[in-house]
């Protein structure tokens, strides 16, 4: 799980996130399906947390070690994340 705390931090995984394209799949409030790049799907879960932070929580392996993962890029592509541009340091 990471927070996301402004667009700069997923302007990679957003451009891997475009060559690959992965489909993103509404599942439950707050909660995606991202098809993987070796088929099958990883649960993306997005929530707001107190401090008005978003936080992401992947299932993929990148995620777990606290990397921004393209599935997550996808979702904010998805969702319009990637388009707020308040960046808080
Ligand atoms: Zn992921």
């Amino acid at each position: 799980m990471f927070i996301l705390k402004g667009i700069n931090q997923l302007e990679r995984a957003i451009e891997k996130a475009k060559k690959l394209r992965p489909r993103v799949e509404f599942d439950a409030f707050g909660r995606y399906r991202v098809s993987g790049s070796k088929g099958g799907y990883y649960t993306v879960i997005c929530k707001k947390s107190e401090n008005g932070y978003k936080t992401v929580e992947c299932r993929c392996k990148g995620a777990e070690k606290g990397l921004v993962c393209y599935h997550a890029a996808a979702l904010a592509v998805h969702t319009g994340i990637a388009r707020q541009r308040q960046a808080v340091a």
